[in-house]
């Protein structure tokens, strides 16, 4: 496993790392996310993410039982806060469901602080000033030690970095978003003076598009396959137009690219990823061991992806933003 700096910051963590959305306490009990832990952490991944909203905490608690067998200091340790719970003040970024929506996500890892703290989403109605603030004391007071943003657009990182600047506190040092072969445009591009001004750090998610880029979904949806579980993903998906006829001729594509490589078309996604440098981590998501172990393999694929290679790539998907 190679392990690379998060954005500026001192801190390192493994290139590939093991996310707990949709399995952790709906598609694996605490046997089953014990083992997948285990697997990981065996291979060198340092870094797993989790988020309050994940099977509605129970993720969480799934986690922090696992987290028992290791040394702290071994490991990366995040969680988002955003989506608490249904009633007035458990949703969104004010400071009070950031510093209760902490407190809360600790108990149930059982830790008394995570390494990265994530703003799940932007909030509309809260302002962002307030927000950082609310952060600012998050790390002093130790329940973090590094905050970051999930899905903000570039002018709100940027208004939370200057804003935090001016106001000497702490700001924000990574983003959380969704990167890979079919969602490009906001990584590449918008993001861009975010990552050339402030080496802001990434932990990019759903590497495999919820699994649409390992091709399972090319001739329908299998049985058990999260899109058969989870319905409400499969119409985000279409809405978005990740799963449309055109989606498909390209996976068929690189899957012949994927061939001449000896990978696997899941394995080719992944390590298309980890080439853009400005990842910092590529979260893993994966409900069966043999999935994870071929997903932590693709590590190896990297080199093979020169220039030629990549630009086969990019005559599939036709999707390079301007
Ligand atoms: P992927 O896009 O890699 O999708 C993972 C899913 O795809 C698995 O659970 C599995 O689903 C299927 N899959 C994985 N590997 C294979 C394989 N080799 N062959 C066939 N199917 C495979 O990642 P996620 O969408 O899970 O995202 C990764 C992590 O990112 C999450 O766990 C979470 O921590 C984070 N995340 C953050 C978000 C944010 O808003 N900040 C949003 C979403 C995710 P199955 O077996 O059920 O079909």
């Amino acid at each position: 496993m190679k392990y690379r700096r998060l954005g500026r910051t001192g801190l390192e963590v493994s290139e590939l790392s093991y996310g707990s959305w949709v399995t952790f306490g709906t598609q694996l009990d605490v046997d089953g996310s014990k083992k997948l832990i285990r697997q990981a952490i065996d291979a060198g991944v340092n870094f797993l993410d989790n988020a309050e909203a994940y099977a509605a905490g129970m993720s969480e608690s799934l986690m922090g039982v696992a987290l028992k067998s290791y040394r702290r200091e071994d490991l990366v340790i995040s969680t988002k806060i955003f989506w608490g719970g249904a009633g007035p003040n458990q949703t969104g970024l004010s400071r009070k469901h950031l510093l209760e929506g902490t407190r809360n996500s600790l108990k149930r890892l059982q830790l008394d602080y995570v390494d990265l703290l994530f703003c799940h989403r932007p909030d509309p109605n809260t302002p962002i000033e307030e927000t950082v603030m609310a952060m600012d004391s998050l790390v002093r007071s130790g329940q973090t030690l590094y905050w970051g943003t999930s899905e903000w657009s570039a002018d709100q990182i940027v208004k939370a970095i200057e804003f935090a600047k001016d106001y000497r506190a702490i700001g924000p040092v990574m983003e959380q978003p969704q990167y890979n072969f079919l969602v490009r445009e906001r990584f590449e591009k918008e993001y861009k003076p975010v990552f050339n001004k402030y080496g802001y750090g990434t932990t990019i998610w759903s590497p495999l598009a919820s699994g649409v880029l390992s091709g399972k979904y090319n001739k329908g949806i299998p049985e058990g396959s999260r899109l058969a579980r989870e319905l409400w993903i499969k119409n985000i998906m279409d809405e978005n137009k990740l799963m449309t006829p055109e989606v498909f001729a390209k996976i068929d594509g690189l899957a012949t690219i994927a061939k001449s490589m000896d990978a696997t078309l899941s394995q080719l996604a992944i390590a298309w990823t980890l080439k853009n440098p400005n990842v910092s981590t590529t979260i893993l998501g994966a409900s069966k061991p043999d999935q994870l172990a071929e997903n932590l393999k693709a590590a190896d694929f990297v080199d093979k992806l020169d220039d030629g290679v990549m630009k086969q790539i990019e005559g599939i998907l036709k999707n390079k933003p301007a």
